[in-house]
């Protein structure tokens, strides 16, 4: 199956009060392990990339074809959406350029104007292609030099004012960090969320998914929320049982030092936590 775009398949969650994962692939073992999931699970799955990630693996064509490439040869039947996280305004018209599906604008630290005139610029190239946009307002918190930010809310005016411009998912700040949460934490802000829902027609998207306590992401799923964003989760999964591969001795058992080996138990947990977050979000099966 080739990628599809968001719009389906997040409109039909919004309006099923269930959520789609949108995970992010780090590399190779990443992208296999989600696909893995989605497809022994049998639901729609997001793959997206930052940035970063994609700087490392090398640009946004070499993991668009990575991804490509490993759902043929693994028979992918799921739909898979191609989505860039967090693009600026060029990484954004890169990848529309690249043919993802998907692409975030995050213009969330522009003066808000800025931020509005620029999604608009951005939904109108990604439309001409059939490509969906995410946007965001209000920024998502996270640790910065060591003080750690609780989460901005955003503001229900400048939300209406950016769904309005037509993307066709939005993020916005109730509180929800990047990154582990900090002991002190005080929790999603489930009232400006009810705000939110209540006047936003796109579906919703909650970044800074791993590490929220379930329930609160299940709640917030009900009141509007269709995307939950998956990405330190897979990254202690992996790590934990790489961890475990390496201090049990393994790499230094026959062959077990060879990549291939080393790595597997650390993909398979990645692999096992996707598939428990596929569960609890939610997600129906393909018909
Ligand atoms: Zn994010």
């Amino acid at each position: 199956m080739s990628f599809v775009n968001g719009n389906e398949i997040f409109t039909a969650a919004r309006k099923g009060h269930y959520a789609v994962g949108a995970f992010n692939t780090n590399n190779l073992e990443w992208t296999r392990a989600i696909l893995k999931a989605a497809q022994e699970k049998n639901t729609p799955v997001l793959i997206q990339v930052s940035m970063g990630a994609a700087k490392y693996m090398g640009d946004y064509k070499l993991v668009k074809s990575l991804v490509e490439n490993e759902m043929r040869v693994m028979n992918i039947t799921v739909p898979v959406v191609m989505h860039l996280d967090h693009g600026n305004y060029e990484a954004a018209k890169e990848c529309i350029e690249a043919g993802y599906t998907s692409v975030m604008f995050d213009g969330h630290d522009l003066p808000f104007e800025e931020n509005l005139e620029k999604t608009k610029e951005i939904v109108a190239l990604a439309h001409a292609k059939n490509i969906s946009v995410e946007a965001e307002v209000g920024s998502i918190g996270g640790e910065e030099d060591g003080i750690i930010g609780e989460g901005e809310l955003a503001d229900v005016e400048e939300a209406k004012k950016i769904a309005a411009t037509g993307v066709d998912y939005l993020a916005c700040g109730i509180g929800n960090i990047h990154g582990k949460y900090p002991a002190n934490w005080k929790g999603l802000h489930f009232d400006r969320l009810k705000e939110l829902a209540d006047v936003i027609e796109p579906p919703l998207v909650l970044h800074g998914g791993s590490g929220i306590p379930q329930e609160q992401v299940v709640k917030a799923i009900k009141m509007g929320i269709s995307k939950v964003n998956i990405n330190t989760e897979c990254q202690l999964a992996f790590a934990a049982a790489t961890r475990k591969y390496i201090e049990a001795g393994k790499d230094q058992q026959g062959k077990g030092y060879d990549p291939r080996k080393l790595l597997a138990d650390g993909a398979q947990a990645i692999t096992d936590t996707v598939e428990e977050i596929i569960d609890w979000l939610g997600t129906p099966a393909v018909k």
